[in-house]
């Protein structure tokens, strides 16, 4: 469901040389960024016209998996508000009694609860990554 909702929104900030995907808070518009995926061809120029047409391939391919990637990463970021329906991070998501929501939506419901996260964007060693 949050993953659904994260791959509608990640931004392609990726490159020639590497794969990076960015998502911004709408609550206080901090923008997070995925680790950045080098190509693995990455400074390589194709020397046939059929090595070109394997590259591209290759890039596409590893863009998809990147892209995939940046979407566990993000999962441990950013939250899904049930009631505004917004991807907010961390730090703008609130964990109250009865249901974890946004910080807006807390005050708009006067609910109070503690934050996911005041430690920034780390995300918990190891996570998201391929061993
Ligand atoms: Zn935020
Ligand atoms: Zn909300």
């Amino acid at each position: 469901m949050v993953k659904q909702v994260i791959k509608e929104h990640l931004i392609d900030c990726s490159e020639p040389e590497k794969f990076v995907y960015n998502l911004v808070c709408p609550e206080c518009g901090k923008l997070w960024q995925s680790t950045p995926v080098p190509f693995s061809k990455a400074g390589q120029a194709p020397k046939t016209e059929s090595k070109k047409v394997i590259y591209y391939l290759l890039y596409e391919r590893e863009k998809q998996r990147a892209f995939t990637r940046a979407v566990e990463e993000a999962v441990h970021c950013f939250n899904l508000c049930p009631v505004c329906e917004r991807l907010v991070c961390n730090d703008c998501f609130l964990i109250c009694q009865d249901i974890d929501i946004c910080r807006r939506c807390a005050e708009q419901l006067q609910e109070t609860g503690e934050q996911v996260s005041s430690a920034g964007w780390a995300a918990p060693a190891g996570a998201g990554r391929e061993p």
